[in-house]
């Protein structure tokens, strides 16, 4: 979150990091901008609205390349996190950066097929 503040405040000059929440290699769970306002995670398709952005440090392979490579306790904490937004919001739809018509291959794997069957596949 100190890149994320350095990279989206200081640098981009926004007044909040872009993200709702991030989750380390370590799993902890670092709250970014607050919830009640817009994120800055999806602009492509006006997503920033009505959403949360989830951040997840990782996610690539070898020359960079977009791969599902998350450590077990980022797993434990995205579904605990997903698990209260879903208590506090109900009807939720969750889905991947790339799902909103981006041009991104973040986070490397299919988020709604995770959520569906608990299973990894990019
Ligand atoms: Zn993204």
């Amino acid at each position: 979150m100190k890149d994320l503040h350095k990279w989206h405040v200081i640098d981009n000059g926004w007044n909040a990091p872009g993200y709702h929440f991030l989750i380390q290699l370590s799993g902890l769970i670092e709250k970014g901008r607050n919830v009640d306002f817009n994120g800055a995670h999806a602009k492509h398709g006006g997503w920033n609205k009505n959403t949360i952005g989830i951040a997840m440090a990782g996610g690539l392979g070898l020359s960079n390349r977009p791969e599902p490579i998350y450590t077990p306790e980022q797993w434990q904490s995205l579904d605990w996190l997903l698990a209260q937004l879903r208590a506090q919001y109900k009807n939720i739809d969750i889905f991947g950066h790339r799902d909103t018509g981006a041009d991104k291959a973040c986070p490397s794997f299919d988020v709604r097929h995770y959520v569906k069957t608990g299973k990894v596949r990019l």
